[in-house]
Order: structure tokens, then C-alpha cells, then sequence
């Protein structure tokens, strides 16, 4: 038995092995005692109990002890396992007893850290959780997906994920795209007949499977398996796709770090052969030498603090309604140049409401704001009734309720648009004299429709009246309903149309930045019950045009205007009018109100004309999904990076191709927001802007994490080279550098990830994002910092035998003037270019202050404590040692500060 068939017989919930897909629609909807009408609310309520929730457990993770096991499986830590080994050998119980609790140590914290890390991104991807609409107790209803139970009656549109298995028992032009299931990329046109009963899963035509996504049309079903029981829930294999944490900068740091590795057991290699050849010391001796070299230079902590960093900023991310689906995108939000947004609620508030009116003989003004049907239609201040309306606009107004497929509902007095707001607003005009959508479908039944899409810009529908006359009203953009227009309705009866005067009429509802949509009517035969393309090329009549108002976002004005600061250029790319787009952009401050080119224009474009355009122009109007792939193209052509916006099934190629996909969270489809790498939860332009700084600034503390413990490990591999070079007592012991690795510099390392944004972040230009990660500051930054904290390491060892106290004491000494260092360091690295003299630098942050003094009391206890002082062979030491290390703490303050100064009057600051 193939896969398929055997998935054909599987039994369901009661134990009753069904074809589905060879069996009529009914027979599904009689065996879940459903129907049309879907199920009542106690049936769903009882069947959620029966069969659980329709969810699929992905926790294809490996298990607690694998992943404890992972931890170990790092080079950094088979060194670290390999100098336990030797000094094990050496019988040096204590090192070997530090070593091999620091290397358990950073498993747990690896361990730990991971844990939460995911935890956060697996609450962040709940908050993404799929939506269904359903018919329950006759009424459409929009449910979290994981609420179907079999039965469920549920409605599919384009950009759907379908979210439970069906069988569907109504499809209009359904085409779904099950790539996920089968592989094939090409969507499959959908019906309800049955199929074969031996077809396998992609020719099962009259199913729709879980997760797999509508390309285009609407279809119904009934639900036949939910969760566990669907086809995909079968194979959850496939959707073990857990992503791992990790980032082009991480990756970029852990190859580093494995380049290291090998160049320090080189280093430690050499070392060892010239102090035991040349300088004759002893094998232990110089072994122990190797592994203190080893150790101090290896940045243990480094691959947990960037986790960290990055979890913490994809958090703050999702605090501010930027969701984000794929981490490396936290990076490139960072280095965007450019973001291109649509219009209508991203910009816009989409919150609509009809304005104005204009028929071939009026413009009329319609008062009341929102979708509350308070208000009225007035001509020239005179308010009108229904029964004084002109035929055109009486037809036009009815016309706007049937063409319509959203509903308004009260809620404690505040009227809400179910559905697009476009349609909420020509529902709110009509309802204002009086018309009532559910009277006007009762009179005049729907018999056939084409759904509206970005692509073609009109929504048709095909209606019969009880005296058994067909009509199809059409509403949309007014250029193509212009187009299938010959008459329009004028009070003296249909005459020719004057496409100039509605052109002009157009323009002139544009240019106030209004949306404006055109309705006409045809006739049809009795007969006709199906409403195809060609029924709407031509012979209809013009009955008017609708001005919509749709104001900026309050919000999204200062946003953009952050984000030029930012240096970003902001594009409009709007399904809109150019007039339209023109003035709104102009209040939004995107574009010079002059310029716009629309979707027609694109098309005449080749591409090297198209990426000169973009470079100089701002709005883009009359757009199709289509257009804004290509944009895209020519805009990295021209070595942007850029984010995009989208929202519908079509703008999925535009999403994927773009550095930074954005998709949104309300009015999105699935099929955008699979495609995307972020989700705004809000539909917000101003998240955009807001998660771009987050990105700055996760980049920021990640490269101040690496600028703070870098210069420490090579500070010490320094100190200890010299010694060993110079035939001095070591400095530093392996279990005193594992204690500075570990604890000092984690310990400090770990404020920065919580570094809030630096002030300036937004005033600069985006990062090139192909600057390497050792780059300028850094390759600077890095060893001037390592020398002074060798110097101040190793002088002060030296000076302090010079006086002749043991060895302990000098170490202590020297360890603790390498640990003021760095904590001093952390001041200067509150801001990588900028100077830190100022509350903010200083004071600012509060994670900074913790690590400090959690670190004072570690170090006192390091220096004071009988037990530490026996582990880490430390010695306590007296007031004036103390003294000259804060001084030395003080001196490299200062001297970065200097570093900085110079850079910025004399360099770039990178
Ligand atoms: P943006 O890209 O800025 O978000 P948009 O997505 O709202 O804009 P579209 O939805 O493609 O743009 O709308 C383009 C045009 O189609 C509108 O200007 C309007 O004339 C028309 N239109 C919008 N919604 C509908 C609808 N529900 N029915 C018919 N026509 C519509």
C-alpha cells in the first residue's frame, strides 16, 4: 500500500475508514452531522473536548540530554578537556577541579541560556498563531484556527492557509498551492466533485490539507480532520524545522572563533617548545604555561553573551509589535537603506470614510466620521432623504452595499468594519439615508461574484431581483471601470460618456488626498447565473464616484521622519491613485507631491531605466504585487537594502526577494506572512522604524560585547607570552584566567546586551552591510585596548616582585588591576565613538551598574575569601595596592576616551 492509500483508508476520529475525496461532499457533511450552517456553538464546544485542539506538536527537539551533550561539543571546551587531562596528570587537583567546573559550568549556562532563548522565540511564533473564519450557528466568524473541530464549515480566500483538512463543497476558481505536502510548486485548481478513489494526495481535487495555502479564489469545506489527524499533523516531520539561533554575525563570530582555537593550539604548541628547549624550564611548568596561553585566549563567553544579545532584542522587538520569524533578519533590519510601504493602514490609519459623491450631474458632501451610519449626504448644504436621491446615485449607493462583502457591527456604541474598510465606508455612506444592507441583499440575491484583487482592482457581483432581472454591479479603481463603461447615468436618462469630465472629476477628489473607487451597473439576461471577466469588458454604465478619506498615521509621520535622519529613504508603493498618493505622501513627508510614477509606467520601463527612476523617486502609485518585485530588483541592483511591506497572496515573490520581508499582522495573509522575515502586529509603519533602531542597537551590543572581551583574552595571552618570552613568573594561572574568562568578563559582558540604544543611533547612516566584522574600530579598538591592559597587568606583577612579596600576592595584584580594567572599559563602551561624559553616559544604564557591583563583591570575595583564596591561590592584599589599580582603571578610562576623541576629529567613526 502506497503512502497515500493508505493515508485514504486511515481511520477517523470514529474509527471509520473513509474516501473522502471519492465520496460527495455530502456524504462528509452527514457523517460530522454538519451542514451548510455549519455546527452550533455546544456542538463545537463538545467535539473541541472530544478531539482536542487542532494543533500539531512540533517538539521535534532533541531531548534535555542531547542538548546538554551539545554543549560539550565545542573545540573551545576540548581544549579546556584536555588541560583538566594534563593537570590531572601533573596531580595539580585544584587546577584540574577549576577547569572542569568551569567547563561545566558554561554547559549549564550554555544549557540554560538556549532554553530560554528558544522559550522566548517559541512564545514569539505563538503570537503569530493562525486564524480560521467559520460558519457556526449560521453566522460567519473569524476563530483561532486551533478552535476547529471536525465538522466546522470553514470559508477560504485567497492568501488563506488552509487550517484543518477538508472537503470542500464549493469552490470559485480555488487554487491551492501544496507545495508543502507534495512538493509541487504550481497551484492546483480545486473542485468538489469526487475523484478516484485510488488518486493520490495532489490529484485529490475535492480536498483542501492543512497548511498548504490559497493562491487565488475562495472555496468553503467542511472540516474532515483536525491537529494530529490531517495529513501534514501525519508527517510533523516536515515541520521540524525548528530554526536554530543563529545570525550571519553569529556564524561570522563562531568562525572566528574555530580560527582561533586552532591558532591558539599552535601558539600554545610553540610556547611550550621554546620555553622547555630554549629556556629550559620544566615540562609541568611550561605545560601549565600552555594551558594558562590556551585558556586566556580563548573568549568562553562570547557565544552565550551574543545569544543572549540577539534573544533579547528579538524580545524587545516583539514588545514593540515587530514580530520577527527569521533572526538573521535582526541584522539586516540594522543595515536597511531603504523601506519600501504600502499606503492604505501601514501609513494610513484605515480608518475610511466617503467624503464626497459625484455623479455626472452633482458632487454631494457626506458628513459623519467612521463606520457609525450617523451623518447624512448633503448637496450644496441640504441634506437629501433616500427618496430625493438621483437615479444614479440611488443606484450607486445600493450598488455599494450588494458589491460589498464586509458587514458593520456595533459594539457599545462604536461602529467596526468587518472586513475591508474600503467597503466598511461605502456601507456607512449608504446606511446614512437610510438604505439597509440586509434588506437591499434580500431584494436583489447574489448569485455570482469575482472577488476583488490588487491585480485587476474591481470587485463584480451578479444579482437577480424578484422580477427575475439580472444586473452586475462593478466598483473599483475609476480608470478601469472608465474602461467598461459606453453610458452614464444622468438625470436625463443613460447618455454617451464624457471621460474627460470623469477624469477631471477623479483628479480633483485625488489631489485631496481622497481614495477614490467608481461604481457601474450593467443588465444582463434573466438567464445568466455565472459571472466571468468577459461579462464586465464593456457595456456597463457609469453611475458615480466615491472620495474616500484615509488620514496618515500621526505616528508614521514622525517615523519617517526619523527614518530619513536615519539615513533610509522611504518609499509609498500604493495600490492607489497618483493624485492620491502625491498628497499623502506630501503630509507624510515622503516624495515632493510632484513626482509619481505609476504601475503603467513601470511596465514601459526596461531595467536600467527603472533603476535610475527609483533612485529619484519616492511614490509609487497604481501599483500590482508585480510591480513591487521588480522595484525591489532594481532597487538592490542599486545596492540598497531594503525592506518591504506586503499584504496579499501576490506579494509573497516581492516579500521573499526582499533583504527584509515585512508582512503584516492584522490584515495580512498567510501566504505574506509565511513569506516574510518580520510581522508587524500591528500594521504600523512606525514599528518598522522602531525595530530598525532595535536592530542597530542589537548590532551595537553584540560588537561591544565582542569589542569588551576581545582585548581582555588577548590582554592576558599577552601578559602570559612575555612572561615566558622573558623568563618571568607567570602572571596569571590557568584557574585565575578561567575565573577572568568566566566570571569577570561574562559577568560585565552580559550589561551589554542590555545596553539600551545609543542616543545618536538614529542620526546615522545604515551600516554597509558588508562591512566585515573585525573592521576598522575594531581592529583598532581591540589591541590598543589589549596593550593597556597587558601593560597594566604585567607592570604591575613585575612591579609588585620587585618588591619582592610572593607570588600569590603579585597575582592577586595583577589580577585585580586586569579586572579594574575592564571594568572601567565598560564605561567607555556605554557609546563605541561618541564621549560617555554625561548622565546618560554615566549613569544610564542600570544593568551596568548591577554588573559592576555584583563584580566588586565577587572580586572582594576572589581576593578575601579563605576558600577562594585556596582554589585561585590568591592572597589577600592591602589598601595602597588597591589604590594603584583603581588609578590604572581610571588612566585606561581615560585614555579610550582620548582614542575616541582622536578618532572622531581625525577618522571616520566606523
Ligand atoms: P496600498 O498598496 O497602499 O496598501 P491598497 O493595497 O489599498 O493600497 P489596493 O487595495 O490595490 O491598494 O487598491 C487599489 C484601488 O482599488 C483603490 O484605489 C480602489 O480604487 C480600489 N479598491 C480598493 N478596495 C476595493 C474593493 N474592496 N473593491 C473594489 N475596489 C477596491
Amino acid at each position: 500500500m502506497t503512502e497515500s492509500t493508505q493515508a485514504a483508508t486511515r481511520k477517523q476520529p470514529d474509527d471509520t475508514p473513509f474516501n473522502w475525496h471519492a465520496n460527495k461532499a455530502d456524504k462528509a457533511l452527514a457523517h460530522f452531522k454538519s451542514s451548510e450552517q455549519g455546527l452550533s456553538s455546544e456542538q463545537a464546544a463538545d467535539r473541541l473536548a472530544e478531539f482536542g485542539p487542532n494543533r500539531i506538536e512540533t517538539s521535534q527537539r532533541s531531548g534535555p540530554w542531547v542538548r546538554l551533550l551539545r554543549q560539550f561539543n565545542n573545540i573551545l571546551i576540548y581544549i579546556l578537556i584536555a588541560a583538566a587531562v594534563g593537570t590531572a596528570f601533573l596531580e595539580h587537583w585544584v587546577d584540574t577541579f577549576v577547569i572542569l567546573a568551569v567547563v561545566l559550568i558554561n554547559a549549564s549556562i550554555g544549557y540554560v541560556q538556549e532554553g530560554k532563548a528558544e522559550q522566548a522565540l517559541d512564545a514569539i511564533r505563538n503570537m503569530l498563531s493562525p486564524q480560521a473564519v467559520v460558519l457556526r450557528n449560521g453566522q460567519r466568524q473569524t476563530i483561532e484556527a486551533d478552535q476547529l473541530v471536525p465538522g466546522d464549515i470553514v470559508l477560504l480566500q485567497a492568501g488563506d492557509k488552509v487550517p484543518a483538512d477538508l472537503r470542500l463543497i464549493d469552490t470559485r476558481s480555488l487554487r491551492i498551492e501544496e507545495a508543502v505536502l507534495t512538493g509541487e510548486s504550481v497551484p492546483v485548481e480545486k473542485r468538489t466533485e469526487p475523484v478516484a478513489t485510488s488518486a493520490s494526495l495532489g490529484d485529490r481535487l475535492s480536498l483542501a490539507y492543512s497548511g498548504t495555502l490559497v493562491s487565488f479564489g475562495r472555496g468553503r469545506g467542511v472540516v474532515i480532520a483536525t491537529g494530529e489527524q490531517t495529513e501534514i499533523g501525519r508527517i510533523s516531520a516536515m515541520l521540524s524545522s525548528v530554526e536554530t539561533i543563529s545570525t550571519p554575525l553569529l556564524r561570522q563570530t563562531a568562525e572566528f572563533g574555530r580560527i582561533l582555537s586552532i591558532i591558539i593550539i599552535f601558539l600554545s604548541a610553540i610556547i611550550f617548545a621554546f620555553g622547555y628547549w630554549v629556556r629550559d624550564y620544566a615540562a609541568a611548568e611550561m605545560f601549565l604555561a600552555a594551558v594558562s596561553l590556551a585558556v586566556s585566549t580563548i573568549p568562553e563567553g562570547l557565544p552565550a553573551i551574543m545569544t543572549i544579545t540577539l534573544a533579547i532584542g528579538v524580545q524587545k522587538m516583539a514588545k514593540r509589535n515587530a514580530i520577527i520569524r527569521r533572526l538573521p533578519a535582526v541584522e539586516t533590519l540594522g543595515a536597511v537603506t531603504t523601506i519600501c510601504s504600502d499606503k492604505t493602514g501601514t501609513l494610513t490609519r484605515n480608518e475610511m470614510t466617503v467624503q464626497a459623491l459625484v455623479t455626472a450631474d452633482h458632487e454631494y458632501q457626506v458628513t459623519g466620521v467612521g463606520y457609525a451610519p450617523q451623518g447624512s449626504i448633503e448637496l450644496a448644504g441640504q441634506m437629501l432623504e433616500q427618496d430625493q436621491l438621483e437615479p444614479a446615485l440611488a443606484m450607486g449607493l445600493k450598488g455599494a452595499l450588494l458589491c460589498n462583502d464586509s458587514w458593520l457591527v456595533e459594539k457599545e456604541g462604536d461602529w467596526q468594519v468587518n472586513g475591508d474598510p474600503t467597503e466598511g465606508a461605502l456601507l456607512a455612506a449608504a446606511m446614512k439615508v437610510g438604505l439597509d444592507p440586509q434588506t437591499e441583499a434580500g431584494l436583489c440575491p447574489r448569485t455570482d461574484l469575482i472577488p476583488f484583487e490588487s491585480d485587476h482592482k474591481f470587485m463584480a457581483t451578479l444579482h437577480h431581483d424578484h422580477e427575475q432581472q439580472g444586473y452586475i454591479f462593478i466598483k473599483g479603481a475609476p480608470e478601469k471601470i472608465l474602461a467598461m463603461c459606453q453610458q452614464q447615468r444622468t438625470q436625463q436618462g443613460d447618455l454617451p460618456i464624457d471621460v474627460d469630465f470623469w477624469h477631471q472629476a477623479m483628479e480633483k477628489l485625488a489631489e485631496r488626498g481622497q481614495r477614490v473607487l467608481a461604481i457601474a451597473v450593467k443588465r444582463v439576461p434573466a438567464s445568466q447565473l455565472e459571472l466571468g471577466f468577459n461579462d464586465v469588458q464593456d457595456g456597463a454604465i457609469l453611475l458615480n464616484l466615491f472620495g474616500i478619506i484615509d488620514p496618515p498615521r500621526e505616528e508614521a509621520i514622525k517615523a519617517v521622519a526619523e527614518c530619513h535622519q536615519a539615513g533610509i529613504r522611504v518609499k509609498m508603493i500604493t495600490g492607489d491613485h497618483a493624485g492620491t498618493a502625491k498628497a499623502i505622501g506630501l503630509q507624510l513627508g515622503i516624495g515632493d507631491g510632484q513626482t509619481a510614477v505609476t504601475g503603467q509606467e513601470i511596465e514601459q520601463m526596461d531595467d536600467q531605466t527603472l533603476q535610475e527612476v527609483v533612485s529619484r523617486v519616492d511614490i509609487f502609485a497604481r501599483t500590482s504585487p508585480e510591480h513591487k518585485l521588480r522595484l525591489v530588483a532594481a532597487l538592490q541592483a542599486q545596492g540598497h537594502v531594503t525592506a518591504m511591506t506586503g499584504d496579499g497572496v501576490n506579494d509573497a515573490p516581492a516579500l521573499k526577494r526582499a533583504d527584509v520581508g515585512i508582512s503584516m499582522g492584522r490584515k495580512g495573509t498567510e501566504a505574506s506572512k509565511e513569506a516574510s522575515e518580520m510581522v508587524l502586529a500591528d500594521d504600523n509603519f512606525a514599528s518598522i522604524a522602531r525595530a530598525v533602531r532595535e536592530g542597530r542597537t542589537v548590532y551595537n551590543n553584540i560588537r561591544k560585547s565582542i569589542l569588551h572581551m576581545l582585548p581582555t583574552n588577548a590582554g592576558q595571552s599577552l601578559t602570559i607570552i612575555f612572561a615566558i618570552l622573558l623568563a618571568h613568573q607567570l602572571p596569571l594561572t590557568p584557574v585565575q584566567v578561567l575565573w577572568v574568562n568566566m566570571v569577570t568578563s561574562v559577568t560585565l559582558a552580559m550589561a551589554l546586551a542590555f545596553e539600551p540604544t545609543e542616543p545618536g543611533v538614529m542620526r546615522r547612516h545604515p551600516r554597509r552591510p558588508d562591512m566585515p566584522l573585525l573592521s576598522g574600530l575594531m581592529l583598532w579598538r581591540i589591541p590598543f585596548v589589549a596593550l593597556l591592559l597587558w601593560a597594566g597587568t604585567f607592570g604591575h606583577f613585575v612591579y609588585m616582585d620587585m618588591q619582592g612579596v610572593i607570588d600569590e600576592y603579585a597575582r592577586t595584584v595583577a589580577i585585580n588591576t586586569l579586572v579594574a580594567g575592564q571594568i572601567f572599559y565598560l564605561f567607555n563602551l556605554r557609546y563605541i565613538d561618541q564621549h560617555v561624559f554625561s548622565m546618560d553616559g554615566l549613569f544610564g544604564s542600570k544593568a551596568m551598574w548591577i554588573a559592576v557591583g555584583t563584580l566588586v563583591v565577587l572580586q572582594l570575595a576572589f581576593t578575601y575569601a579563605p576558600f577562594m583564596n585556596t582554589l585561585f591561590g590568591t592572597t589577600p592584599i592591602a589598601t595602597e595596592d588597591w589604590i594603584r589599580i583603581l588609578m590604572f582603571g581610571l588612566l585606561v578610562f581615560i585614555l579610550v576616551e582620548m582614542e575616541k576623541w582622536v578618532r572622531r576629529r581625525y577618522f571616520t567613526a566606523a
